[in-house]
């Protein structure tokens, strides 16, 4: 009686056990399963290596086929993830469509991770066969780990660092990416107090006209000074646009250009164009256009003295109808420069279509200019297209009297670059105004 009752009481906590730890779906473990199983190797093994697999798009396939077809696409795939390991790795099935996968010992990544990606690319599921994408974030980890949850965090972060690069089926994290993904995080504690602190400042980078050599329009570039130093918009910028932080920064520096067109305005009787960069997140805000024209309104500026730059990488946004955007910003009397032109692969067509008045031609382009084997030809190709649209013309980045010369001989019409003048501070900058 009391050895049934024990044996009775043994089954039912090992079939709880099994509730506990098994995946009904795949039939593999779940994600407690992946903490118990892992943490015992963590321990007793050195080298390991922990990748994430993830299906891309699963929704859509429940969607288009049926929860049913779903589940039994989960199961394929699990099956082939184990057979594509030894017995002594494991799999389980962490979430929704995310495998975890623990491989033990020397392991070659690019094969692995390659026949992965074969055998799942298409799955047969019944007589069908289906085409997938997966995607896979991989930590490989020699060092002693106590923390399963950690290095399962770092695998997310290299799979997150592959989000959006559809060539790209995995990403590895090294100690590199580790050192890059603590300074953003570090950036990100301080960026909210940084507007607070007044800590953001505008810089101005004089356009200087081929024509008459005079100073007709300048860009306005941000500074953030933090204890003393300076962090380069070069690393802050993208961490932004990824947060949307960048939207409440690019509100601000126009805010602070309009109150310095206001003190100009006050000084002198002709002052340049002031142009500023603005990111696609910020257009893509509903209310952009009535704030920006509140805060000119509230310093009394006219949109005229304002110039609008945006990428050309924005421009070939496909998420946006761009054409619709830029001709409501024109309409207020904004004029409206392509950054950047050359690197972001927009059509002719698109150069024609949308509401542009400025072209500025990417450093890259004006380094060659001089050299043996230059782009020239493809840069006397750019000025004869935009003479023939009325478009007019910003080279940047000129650093060289030769490249100087050529540009005014092909008629650039205006040179932005350290052989005029370095992005200054608004009050050198406005000794610059008053000097030139
Ligand atoms: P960008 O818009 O292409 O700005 C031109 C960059 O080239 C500036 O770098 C400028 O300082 C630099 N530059 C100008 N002339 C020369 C030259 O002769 N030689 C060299 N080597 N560099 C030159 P900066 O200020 O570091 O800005 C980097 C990028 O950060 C900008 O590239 C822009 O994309 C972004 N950025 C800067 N300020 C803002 C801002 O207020 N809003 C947004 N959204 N982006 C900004
Ligand atoms: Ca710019
Ligand atoms: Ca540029």
């Amino acid at each position: 009686m009391n050895r049934r009752y024990r044996k009775l009481r043994l089954e039912k906590r090992n079939r709880l056990l099994e509730l506990a730890y098994i995946d009904p779906i795949t039939g593999l473990g779940n994600y407690n399963a992946y903490l118990a199983r892992t943490k015992e190797k963590l321990e007793i093994n050195s080298k390991k290596t922990i990748i994430i697999l993830d299906i891309d798009k699963f929704k859509t396939f429940n969607k288009k086929h049926g929860h049913m077809k779903g589940n039994e696409l989960l199961k394929r795939v699990g099956e082939e993830i184990e057979h594509s390991i030894r017995k002594t790795d494991i799999v389980c099935r962490l979430a929704n469509d995310v495998f975890g996968i623990f491989l033990v010992g020397e392991v070659d990544i690019e094969n692995i991770t390659r026949r992965l990606n074969n055998k799942i690319s298409q799955i047969k599921i019944g007589d069908i066969w289906y085409n997938l994408r997966i995607s896979m974030g991989v930590y490989i980890c020699d060092k002693e780990e106590k923390d399963v949850q950690s290095i399962i965090d770092k695998a997310i972060m290299a799979h997150d660092s592959i989000k959006g690069k559809y060539h790209v089926p995995y990403g590895v994290f090294t100690e590199e990416f580790e050192q890059k993904m603590i300074r953003e995080s570090e950036i990100e504690n301080m960026m909210e107090d940084a507007i607070k602190n007044k800590e953001f400042e505008v810089y101005y980078q004089p356009q200087i006209s081929t024509k008459t050599e005079k100073m007709e329009g300048a860009e306005a570039l941000v500074r953030w000074k933090k204890d003393g130093n300076i962090i380069s918009p070069g690393e802050f910028i993208p961490i932004f646009e990824k947060n949307y932080f960048i939207i409440k920064l690019e509100e601000f520096i126009y805010e602070k250009v309009c109150e310095n067109i206001q003190e100009m305005k006050k000084q002198f009787t002709n002052i340049p164009k002031i142009s500023v960069n603005i990111s696609k997140e910020s257009l893509l805000e509903k209310d952009f256009l009535k704030k920006y024209m509140k805060i000119a309104k509230k310093y009394g500026i006219s949109p005229n003295n304002i110039e609008i730059e945006i990428t050309e990488r924005t421009t070939v946004d496909s998420n946006m109808d761009m054409k619709e955007i830029l001709e409501k910003i024109k309409k207020k009397g904004f004029s409206i420069a392509i950054d950047d032109f050359g690197t972001g692969y927009s059509s002719l067509n698109m150069l024609e279509m949308l509401p542009i008045d400025m072209i500025k031609i990417d450093k890259s382009f004006i380094d060659h200019i001089g050299e043996k084997n230059h782009t020239i030809n493809l840069l006397e190709i750019i000025f004869l297209i935009t003479k023939k649209l009325n478009l007019k013309t910003v080279a940047e980045g000129v650093e060289k009297s030769e490249q100087v010369s050529y540009l005014k001989k092909v008629n650039c019409d205006f040179i932005q670059g350290y052989f005029y003048a370095k992005p200054l501070d608004f009050d050198t900058f406005k000794r610059y105004i008053r000097e030139n």
